[in-house]
């Protein structure tokens, strides 16, 4: 089935409809300082165009609320740290037993930034925390075994992500559980996103669409991306500008399609 197949079912009822996002690398170009990234020109005013067509729009990302809140436009819903905390009209939630890791978060930040391997950015998102080498690849090893270090000592768990890790609170959340909160419902479900993170969603789309769902699992395709989500994706795009275009896709009115 062709990509413009696969979303016939979500523009044809689109408040029936959830359109989830992954953030980086896939709404954003990768840049090597994260705390840069930005949504791709054009993409802001797509998403901005669907939140009131469709049942929900929502971007689902490994980063934080506080992030993401300033980087996409009102009305979207934000699910921060894989569904730790989320922001819906206005109301920001913290995923139940999440709020006491704060502080463990923060040791392990400081920790990390004062005695970690030498070049390692250390990005500390409040319930989680990101330990990146892509400015020094080299480190790769290095960083993974400080990581799973600080892992043992805090009780934070460790998850592998694009050129870098993330330890998070064990509470079991993820972009799939995430979705599974938010589509609430709703009928048809498209998720687009880049990395190994995303294909917890995809799998929690397989699981609606055996409910009865119309879904559309697409993926991002970058040098970076992994054969597994291309290999699970229905449709494949290429970088953020072929997500903006399908944003843009997903328009109910021909006549402001870009
Ligand atoms: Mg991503």
């Amino acid at each position: 089935m062709t990509l413009d197949q696969l979303i016939v079912p979500l523009r044809d009822d689109p408040a029936s409809a959830a359109i989830f996002c992954d953030f980086d690398g896939t709404l954003s170009p990768i840049v090597a300082d994260p705390a840069t990234a930005r949504p791709l020109t054009g993409v802001r005013k797509a998403l901005g165009a669907l939140v009131e067509p469709y049942g929900l729009v929502a971007v689902v990302s490994g980063r934080p609320v506080d992030f993401l809140e300033d980087v996409v436009p009102d009305g979207v819903v934000v699910s921060g740290l894989y569904g730790l905390e989320s922001l819906r009209d206005g109301v920001r939630t913290d995923l139940e037993g999440a709020g006491v890791w704060r502080e463990v978060v923060q040791h392990v930040a400081t920790a990390s930034r004062a005695g970690g391997p030498l070049g390692m950015l250390v990005e500390s998102k409040g319930l989680s925390l990101t330990l990146h080498y892509r400015a020094n690849p080299e480190l790769a090893d290095e960083v993974k075994d400080w990581a799973d270090a600080q892992a043992v000592r805090s009780g934070l768990l460790v998850r592998p992500a694009r050129m870098s890790v993330e330890l998070h609170p064990p509470i079991e959340c993820d972009k799939g559980t995430a979705v599974r909160t938010l589509v609430d419902g709703l009928r048809a479900a498209l998720y687009i996103g880049d990395d190994a993170g995303d294909l917890p969603a995809f799998t929690a789309l397989d699981a609606l669409a055996i409910e009865g769902a119309a879904v559309a699992k697409v993926a991002v395709r970058s040098p970076e991306a992994p054969e597994a989500l291309l290999d699970a994706a229905d449709a494949v795009v290429d970088g953020p500008s072929g997500a903006l275009h399908l944003l843009r896709a997903l328009l109910p009115d021909p006549a402001s399609r870009g």
